[in-house]
């Protein structure tokens, strides 16, 4: 039974240093109790600010305690009539083979489902941050010039797909041209501009001619400044994240664009409101569910795994995570189905 802690806090980007393998003896189940026994671990942008001290909207994880993630788990053995040997449920046991559970806040998947993984992606947090940021903040209508950064990843890939289906013009921003040539081709999105160009800025403009409706703000840093001038008025931005400045140990260099950001905000009458997926819309994970079973179905909604085998690969893949070496929803298969 391995798990993986929380060795050290990063300064800056993390390093392997800031995670420590462990081998630890295997927990039993008490009377009520289920052994999962955990298949999928989900890796996501969100674990960096658990790893860091600063105050935030979630209690960071403790030095020297197992990593927090949510994961898709076999029940093992079972002492809960609840639960039967052998079926799928969508749990939080973090970055480890096995954990004991009493039921509480676990989703049963069923015991043969088609898809077990994308419970972490698609249908789970990522697709539904996409969903609910896009339709209730962003107000996406036939039409409007669409931006979204990290467009290859599961969020953004979401909202690009999600904005083509509601009629809009979607530009994606992703890192590089293999990631660029899939949002166009594989996304459907109109246009894809690499942010490691050195002309980023001005093939921005020259595809948003019209000026920009909606961005759906992913990344922050210099795709944020060379969004902003071409927000148009009344433009909404759903701010969901901020990944470029999750590393950052000091504010960005001058010149301090603060002023002209609220400047903007001001003359333009610009929308801009952040959003955290289950404080805010745990009550309408239904609806999302319904349409993304649909639009799954026919086939509407492209999605794009990337799986890496081993938890001891955690370490690794998650700092790639936020160096956009990922391609793909970011899952570690830990165990075997
Ligand atoms: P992704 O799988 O898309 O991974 C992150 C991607 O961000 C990387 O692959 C990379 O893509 C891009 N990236 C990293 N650094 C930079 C940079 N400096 N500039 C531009 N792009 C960069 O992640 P998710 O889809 O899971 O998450 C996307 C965003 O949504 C994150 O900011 C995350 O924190 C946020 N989020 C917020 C939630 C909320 O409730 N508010 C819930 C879930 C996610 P590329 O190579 O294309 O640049």
């Amino acid at each position: 039974n391995s798990r993986i802690v929380l060795a050290s806090r990063p300064v800056g980007a993390p390093t392997q240093d800031n995670f420590r393998l462990e081998t630890v003896t295997k927990p039993v189940p008490a009377n009520g109790e289920v052994l999962l026994r955990s298949v999928y671990l989900s890796l996501d942008p969100y674990m960096r600010g658990r790893m860091s001290d600063a105050k935030s909207y979630a209690d960071p994880v403790a030095v020297n305690d197992v990593m927090v993630g949510a994961t898709v788990c076999q029940v093992a053995e079972s002492n809960n009539p609840e639960f039967e040997i052998g079926e799928w449920v969508l749990a939080y046991t973090g970055w480890q083979d096995y954990c004991v559970s009493d039921g509480e806040g676990l989703l049963k998947l069923g015991k043969q489902p088609a898809a077990p993984s994308y419970a972490l992606g698609i249908m789970g947090m990522p697709g539904f941050t996409a969903y609910m940021g896009l339709l209730d903040i962003g107000q996406p209508k036939p039409g409007d010039t669409l931006v979204v950064a990290a467009a290859t990843g599961p969020v953004g890939a979401t909202v690009g797909q999600i904005g083509k289906l509601k009629g809009c013009r979607v530009v994606g921003v992703a890192g590089g041209e293999k990631k660029c040539r899939y949002a166009k081709e594989v996304l459907g999105f109109d246009e894809c501009i690499d942010h490691k160009a050195d002309d980023f800025e001005q093939q921005l403009q020259a595809v948003c001619s019209n000026g920009i409706d909606v961005y759906f703000e992913n990344v922050g840093g210099k795709v944020f400044d060379a969004v902003l001038p071409l927000l148009n008025t009344g433009a909404r931005v759903p701010v969901c994240g901020l990944i470029s400045q999750y590393n950052a140990t000091s504010l960005p260099e001058g010149p301090d664009r603060m002023s002209m950001l609220m400047g903007t905000i001001l003359v333009k009458r610009i929308r801009m409101q952040g959003f955290i997926i289950f404080d805010d819309y745990a009550h309408r994970y239904n609806e999302f569910a319904q349409d993304m079973t649909q639009w799954l179905s026919e086939d509407k909604i492209q999605y794009r795994e990337h799986l890496v085998k081993g938890l001891d690969k955690a370490p690794e893949s998650f700092i790639g995570l936020l160096e956009g070496k990922n391609f793909g929803k970011l899952v570690i298969q830990i165990n075997q189905p």
